[in-house]
C-alpha cells in the first residue's frame, strides 16, 4: 500500500485534533473528486513498518483524540488488507483513542451488498473501528456546511453501535 500524506494535527477529518493517513488508491473517480492524484495505487509513498511507527508516535500525546484513515479509498480491497494488522495494532496501543474511516463505497456494499469491496476480512475492520463516513462524492449534492463531508448523500456512521443493534446508527457527539 501507498500513502500521499499524513497530518499530525488534523481536526478536519474527524471530531478532536486527530492524526490523518492518505492512502493511496481510488476506483470511485467521482465526478469533482478533489484529489484524483490519490486514484493511483502507487501515489506517494509506501507504507511501511517504520510509517506505522511514526503514526503511532504521532498520537502518543494526550490532546489527540484519534486516528483517521482516508484516501483515496482505505476500503479498495488492496488497502483494506494493508490497513486490519495496522488498525489491530492501533486498537492494542491506544484503545482510549478513537478510529475512523471514510469510503466511497456504502457501509451496505461494504457489509455485502458490492462484492468488489466486501471481503473476508470488512467486517474485522468496521468491528475494530468507531465511524465510518460513507458514500461517493457527489458533485450536486455538494455542501460546503457539512461537518467532515463534502456532499450531503455521505453519512457519519457510529460503526460499533450500527454492528451492535443491527441497524445504522449515525454518530453524533
Ligand atoms: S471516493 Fe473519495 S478519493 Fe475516491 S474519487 Fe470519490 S471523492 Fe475522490
Amino acid at each position: 500500500m501507498f500513502y500521499g500524506a499524513i497530518k499530525d494535527c488534523d481536526i478536519a477529518n474527524g471530531a478532536g485534533v486527530r492524526v490523518s493517513l492518505f492512502v493511496s488508491g481510488c476506483r470511485n473517480h467521482c465526478k469533482g473528486c478533489f484529489q484524483p492524484e490519490t486514484w493511483a495505487f502507487d501515489y506517494g509513498q509506501e507504507f511501511t513498518s517504520e510509517t506505522e511507527d511514526e503514526i503511532i508516535s504521532m498520537m502518543k500525546p494526550a490532546y489527540i483524540r484519534g486516528l483517521t484513515v482516508l484516501g483515496g479509498d482505505p476500503f479498495e480491497p488492496e488497502n483494506q488488507r494493508a490497513l486490519l494488522p495496522f488498525i489491530r495494532r492501533i486498537r492494542n496501543e491506544y484503545p482510549s483513542k478513537d478510529i475512523w474511516m471514510y469510503s466511497g463505497y456504502t457501509f451496505e456494499e461494504l457489509m455485502g451488498e458490492n462484492p468488489h469491496c466486501h471481503l473476508d476480512i470488512t467486517e474485522d475492520i468496521l468491528g475494530s473501528i468507531d465511524v465510518l463516513i460513507d458514500g461517493r462524492f457527489e458533485e450536486h449534492l455538494r455542501d460546503l456546511s457539512l461537518q467532515f463531508r463534502g456532499s450531503s448523500n455521505q453519512r457519519i456512521i457510529n460503526v460499533s453501535k450500527s454492528l451492535t443493534s443491527g441497524e445504522l446508527i449515525l454518530w453524533s457527539e
